[in-house]
């Protein structure tokens, strides 16, 4: 660092201050976590500079045995971790892992079934913005108006109407378990590709707080930053069946080098699951997810499905008047991160939303409980409801107080 500092002190000052803004407030964000340092020290390392198109042993470049070596461990660990019979550990995003799956499955044109974006689901599911919505025939199902979990009703009858190639379940704000038995027997029912898209919540299978959809579906492509608590990236499990179909969409298809130090770090990500201590961090972060949500209700923050199974729930703001937009500035101002989200059947356009959405990833590695998330509910109600976007407001200044307490107390990367 010391070296950095000297050569560019801009940069060096952008990496200690977002540091800083790590510490400094309480991190909500459901799809962000804080990777350990043993997971940085590989990003960080000189397998960055490594070309190694193609596959262990299979490579278009000299030099590889090193880089050979952390791929191999980073496939073995992750296929023992779910249960799959196949990974493929290249995908450098979620979004390119699911480019991948269109790519091994559908060509263009072909129609894909996967939840509507306003309801839960992802840029990636067939959105007219996204190469998934502009390329392929994408039809979507939602949630129910009454229960606002997925509409299994609606889902299978689209599927027997429009018989997709592909069934895509897994969004960015489904706060409920999925059904996957009952989407694997419409796909067989329709003859479809079973996808998983389970960027959100695979780090809660690898610890084993809630069930896998490995044994169901065809495919799960996921991201490895998000409960998973790994670099930024992405990573595919299939069936043995479909192995070599990933392969090829993931490269030459889709992508050229593999980042091998993200792969080193994403092996050095799945050993940490695979502890113990792994496996009690992903059931706190469900229990915790579980505590906010309630203590956001007695706050009068209605949770979206009367709460959560995971770590997310999504909240309907109507009912205290205040916009997402307005309640993500209102929070920022008090130090406390969290995003505005659209809530199903939301009036509100999506810039200015009726919801926001909270998750307990970072505040549990930090190593928070259930006491910490009743108080952190009493924050976030003070500062959307009765604080200012103004920092200088008084109830503002006086929730920042609090969070700063409190993140004194559960540091994020402790010194
Ligand atoms: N799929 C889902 C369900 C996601 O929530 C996300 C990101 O939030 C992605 C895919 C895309 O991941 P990335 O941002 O790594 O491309």
């Amino acid at each position: 660092y010391a070296e950095l500092e000297s050569f560019d002190p801009d940069i060096a000052g952008v990496l200690l201050s977002e540091l800083g803004r790590i510490r400094g407030g309480l991190q909500l964000i459901a799809s962000e976590n804080l990777s350990s340092p043993r997971v940085l020290t590989a990003l960080g390392s000189t397998l960055s500079n490594k070309y190694a198109e193609g596959y262990p042993g299979r490579r278009y470049y000299g030099g590889c045995a090193e880089v050979d070596k952390a791929e191999n461990l980073a496939i073995e660990r992750c296929k023992e971790l779910f249960g799959a019979d196949h990974a493929n550990v290249q995908p450098h995003s979620g979004a390119s892992a699911n480019q991948a799956v269109y790519g091994a499955f559908m060509k263009p044109g072909e129609t894909i079934l996967a939840m509507s974006l306003p309801h839960g689901g992802h840029l990636t599911h067939g959105t007219k913005v996204s190469f998934s919505g502009k390329w392929f025939n994408a039809v979507h199902y939602g949630v129910d108006q009454e229960t606002e979990d997925i509409n299994y009703a609606q889902m299978e009858e689209l599927a027997r109407e429009h018989r997709p190639k592909v069934i895509c379940a897994g969004g960015s704000a489904i706060p409920r378990l999925i059904d996957f038995e009952r989407i694997r027997a419409l796909a067989d029912e329709v003859g479809a590709i079973f996808w998983v898209d389970a960027a959100h919540f695979i780090g809660l299978v690898a610890g084993k707080a809630i069930p896998s959809p490995v044994p169901y579906a065809d495919v799960v492509s996921f991201t490895t930053h998000k409960v998973l608590r790994g670099p930024r990236s992405g990573a595919i499990v299939c069936t043995a069946e479909h192995a070599a179909a990933i392969d090829k969409a993931v490269f030459p298809m889709m992508q050229g080098g593999p980042q091998m130090h993200t792969i080193a770090a994403k092996a050095v990500n799945f050993k940490e699951c695979a502890t113990p201590e792994y496996a009690a961090y992903a059931k706190q972060v469900v229990e915790n997810a579980a505590v906010l949500a309630t203590s956001l209700a007695e706050h009068g923050i209605r949770p979206t499905t009367g709460g959560t199974d995971t770590h997310l729930s999504l909240h309907d703001l109507q009912g205290v008047g205040v916009t997402g937009k307005d309640a993500e500035a209102r929070a920022d101002a008090a130090g406390i991160v969290l995003n505005k989200n659209a809530i199903p059947f939301d009036p509100a356009p999506p810039s200015v939303a009726s919801g926001i959405r909270v998750g307990t990833p970072c505040v549990t590695t930090q190593g928070m409980g259930t006491e910490e998330m009743r108080t952190i509910a009493r924050l976030i109600a003070t500062a959307v409801t009765k604080g200012d976007a103004d920092p200088d407001n008084a109830v503002t200044r006086e929730v920042r107080a609090e969070v700063t307490d409190l993140v004194t107390r559960f540091p994020a990367y402790p010194r």
